[in-house]
């Protein structure tokens, strides 16, 4: 398998290459050259298998002979075995033909697990063979640090470094990344805030020379593809649940980045018969203003109940305004340079198709808490605020009662205490046993000042072979 570049003009890559690159030289994100098609039979033939298997079934094809199949099959088992449910991501139904797929099951309680799991397996693996070492280096307000931290705490030749504000991340989410003790992970925390951290980040991957040319930065953000094709699987295996691929299913997916509702288009493209897709977004909303109007415009930051899907622009969006372009990279690339310095539109056909692969909506705080309430009064469910948007856009775009209608479950209840509280419940949401100690564990992590040149000497000197 191929990937190119969406804007055009970054050299075509193999799968080794796209799972240690970010963004493409060209500034675009690598896509598959073709995507693989499965016919209804060969889908139906999935039925029932463990997830690893069908994960197996519907991935190997973007790695091809990059990983040999029984390697492959041996890393799948091992990343979904560490989920805490049998069937990795369970079904929890709410009304007669309504559900939410669980994907907080893993080691973090959130969906990132799903790929970042594999991701850190599939680094080692190819670094591995390469003889290669990297560091990663990433920042976080808080809420998605966890995930990349677990995802690479076993790697041999990864070493990972995480900054985040200072007394700016709640106690559980310091402790989630803080707590993970290994030789190759770092926990920075800059006086600074979030901004501080990422221009950092952004900063070194431009000029490396920091590192001395021994080792190289590698990033694990949603850009990354290997992160997409992990999440293609788990549509695959909510419709095998619920009578696919023999009848159609429609998913709300709650999105920041939209990297996880563009694997449900991608499910689709390749042969599940998916009749709708809903795009959910808190007020941090420019994808909703998009399909609703056909203007795509950076606003100021919203601060939410919904903290994992607080952003400006959607990164992944790329991906699919690629497609809506047939493919060409040319128009890409001018019109995200566009999009970079003020509101821009697209032809009125191509909004057009837009709008017919996917519906949304915004939810904001009050109608994430009344969501949160009332699913709780209806079932004794807790809901976290991600899934609670999900859960309301899909109600309020719903089109066919008879389509079973599936809201991705992108984070545990306990990961937000505040918003349960907020809805004006009393029920405190309980930590899962694996996480019951989290607040007796050791943590480590170094406090350094709001300086590069700092930051950079820390890493310079703390990676694994400096
Ligand atoms: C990351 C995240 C999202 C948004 O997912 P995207 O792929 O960025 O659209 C939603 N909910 C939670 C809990 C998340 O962590």
């Amino acid at each position: 398998m191929r990937y190119i570049s969406t804007r055009g003009e970054a050299p075509a890559l193999g799968f080794e290459d796209v799972l240690l690159t970010g963004l493409a030289s060209d500034g675009g994100l690598y896509v598959p050259e073709s995507l693989p098609h499965f016919s209804l039979e060969e889908i139906r033939s999935w039925r029932g298998l463990p997830y690893s298997e069908l994960a197996f079934n519907v991935m190997y094809p973007f790695v091809d002979d990059a990983v040999p199949e029984d390697d492959f099959r041996k890393m799948l088992e091992e990343t979904y075995a560490a989920f805490n449910h049998k069937a990795v991501a369970p079904l929890v139904q709410l009304d007669s033909n309504e559900w939410v797929m669980e994907l907080f099951r893993g080691p973090t309680l959130a969906f990132k697990d799903f790929a970042l799991q594999l991701l850190g397996r599939l680094l080692d693996y190819v670094l591995e063979k390469r003889n290669q070492h990297v560091v990663i280096m990433g920042a976080t307000s808080g809420d998605t640090g966890s995930a990349a931290i677990e995802g690479c705490r076993r790697c041999k030749h990864v070493d990972i470094f995480i900054l985040h504000p200072h007394e700016r991340v709640s106690e559980v989410q310091r402790r989630q990344m803080t707590t993970v003790l290994g030789d190759n992970i770092h926990n920075i925390a800059v006086r600074g805030n979030f901004d501080d951290c990422q221009r950092m980040v952004k900063d070194s991957f431009g000029n490396q020379s920091f590192l001395g040319g021994k080792t190289q930065l590698a990033a694990v953000n949603s850009i990354n593809w290997a992160r997409i094709m992990a999440q293609i699987v788990y549509y695959f295996q909510a419709s095998l649940a619920l009578g696919g691929p023999d009848r159609s299913m429609a998913f709300s997916v709650p999105t920041g980045n939209f990297g996880d509702i563009f694997a449900g288009y991608l499910a689709k493209k390749m042969g599940l018969p998916i009749s709708q897709l809903v795009i959910a977004t808190n007020r941090n909303d420019i994808l909703h203003r998009f399909m609703s109007g056909n203007r795509y415009e950076q606003r100021t930051l919203e601060h939410t109940l919904s903290p994992s899907m607080d952003i400006m622009v959607s990164s992944n969006f790329e991906r699919l305004l690629f497609d809506l372009h047939g493919r060409n990279g040319e128009a890409i690339k001018t019109l995200l340079e566009d999009a970079a310095k003020g509101p821009v539109s697209i032809e009125d056909y191509r909004w057009r198709h837009a709008r017919k692969l996917f519906d949304s909506d915004t939810v904001d705080d009050q109608a994430t808490c009344d969501t949160i309430r009332e699913i709780y009064e209806q079932n004794e469910y807790l809901l976290d605020p991600h899934t609670a948007i999900g859960v309301r856009a899909a109600r309020n775009c719903r089109r066919d009662d008879k389509v079973p209608m599936i809201t991705l479950g992108t984070a545990h209840p306990a990961k937000f205490p505040d918003a349960i509280a907020e809805s004006g419940l009393t029920v405190k949401p309980v930590l899962p046993a694996h996480m019951a100690d989290l607040f007796d564990r050791e943590e480590r992590y170094t406090v350094l000042d709001n300086n590069i040149a700092g930051v950079q000497e820390f890493i310079a000197s703390h990676w694994k072979n400096a």
